[in-house]
């Protein structure tokens, strides 16, 4: 796997794929620079070689070229962020574009405008790719949140760098960390797996199911679970035409000696919301008109102790609608779980679908040991799936 670290970039100009998809408010302004941080470490050893960096991304899904999707509005916070002066230039491609990046002197970074401004990224164009390929010397994809896209600047733009092309600093360590989880990981290991649909976690089941000592199931999908082992479930979240394949699910792991931990208990509500009355009952004995919208206090404690005996942690959903903080505890002492699990030592790795603004919103995004920056991206990966980004630099 051949990362920045086997090139020195000296009197190099590096055509780095980054993700700056970052959320903007209505006056244009960064609300959230963890994309741009993750990036930061490429961008620097490219630079302290003696580099200049050409940074390229797509903003949101414009159709065309919509003002409000400029790359130009982050400017102020890639400089801020980076610590460094950024020159934009509002095109991605073409004459005036070669010309800035001809102008552009060693330690000097060019940010270009949002790439999606073309069809031809997201369509894969060949030629298009091949007009971005002229922009660098060397090829660096950091860009993990986009990896499962076979787009132009994602993965068609590798065959114009036979030999220069290479991993950035974020995308190597996601691609390390799935690694340390599914296939080079210290036993015991536990998923953990919750979010609202069975539908959207099945191809991770079955593909970990072989590779994890355990797999925790909480959230929405608890509940298809239980209906198809004969339990009541009032109006708890299900998908009925899932039964079936949730008691597979059950049946496979006993094959494969995979324990699967069901909550045993839930808070279950009359509404869906906040201040809907609440009670804690077993999981399988909900009574009509209430919905169960969190895991109850014996699960978490039984959950813990799984936990506490992991050596490695996956961890992708809510156990519960933690947006309402009365259905947050369950998500809430899964992570302190997490966090002294790795405390003590467990690797634990936090990503995919909406898992990481749970993990931010009650701060152990620095307590666990990786989160990851993609969610379909870490999906697709958990699932099995070759990401397209990532074959175009191995191949
Ligand atoms: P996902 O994107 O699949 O990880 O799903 C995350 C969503 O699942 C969050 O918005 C949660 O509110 C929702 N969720 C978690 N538990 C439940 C539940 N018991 N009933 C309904 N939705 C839930």
């Amino acid at each position: 796997m051949k990362t920045i670290n086997d090139f020195n970039f000296e009197n190099k100009k590096a055509l780095i794929r980054v993700d700056f998809n970052v959320p903007l408010n209505d006056q244009f302004e960064v609300t959230d620079d963890t994309r741009i941080q993750s990036a930061k470490p490429t961008i620097i050893k490219i630079l302290e070689d003696g580099g200049s960096c050409i940074l390229m991304s797509h903003l949101g899904r414009p159709k065309g070229i919509e003002e409000k999707y400029s790359l130009q509005h982050i400017v102020s916070t890639v400089k801020s962020v980076i610590g460094v002066q950024v020159k934009f230039i509002n095109e991605c491609v073409g004459e005036t574009v070669e010309e800035a990046v001809a102008d552009l002197a060693s330690g000097e970074i060019l940010l270009l405008e949002n790439l999606r401004f073309h069809s031809e990224e997201k369509s894969g164009d060949v030629d298009f790719a091949e007009r971005l390929s002229k922009l660098g010397d060397v090829y660096v994809n950091d860009a993990f949140g986009t990896a499962h896209r076979a787009h132009a600047s994602t993965a068609v733009i590798a065959q114009f760098f036979p030999e220069n092309k290479c991993f950035g600093i974020l995308l190597s360590k996601e691609i390390e960390s799935i690694d340390k989880v599914l296939n080079n990981s210290e036993k015991p290991v536990t998923a953990i797996l919750g979010g609202a649909k069975v539908s959207s976690k099945i191809g991770v089941i079955e593909n970990i199911i072989d590779a994890v000592d355990h797999i925790i199931i909480g959230g929405g999908m608890t509940f298809t679970f239980v209906k198809a082992l004969g339990g009541t479930i009032g109006n708890s979240l299900v998908e009925e035409d899932k039964l079936e394949l949730a008691l597979n699910i059950l049946e496979q792991a006993k094959e494969k000696h995979t324990q699967i931990h069901l909550p045993i208990d839930a808070v279950i509500a009359n509404n869906f919301a906040n201040d809907a009355d609440t009670q804690i009952v077993n999981t399988n004995e909900i009574p009509e008109g209430w919905m169960g919208l969190d895991v109850g206090p014996k699960t978490s404690e039984k959950f813990a102790e799984v936990i506490a005996n992991s050596k490695t942690i996956l961890w992708n959903g809510p156990l519960g609608v933690f947006e309402m903080e009365n259905f947050s505890k369950g998500t809430i002492a899964l992570g302190n779980a997490i966090d002294e699990a790795t405390r003590r030592g467990a690797f634990s790795l936090v990503g995919g679908g909406d898992s990481v603004a749970a993990v931010k919103q009650f701060g152990f995004a620095d307590k666990v040991s990786y989160v990851s920056t993609g969610g379909g991206a870490m999906l697709e990966s958990l699932e099995g799936k070759t990401l397209p980004g990532i074959e175009a630099i191995l191949n």
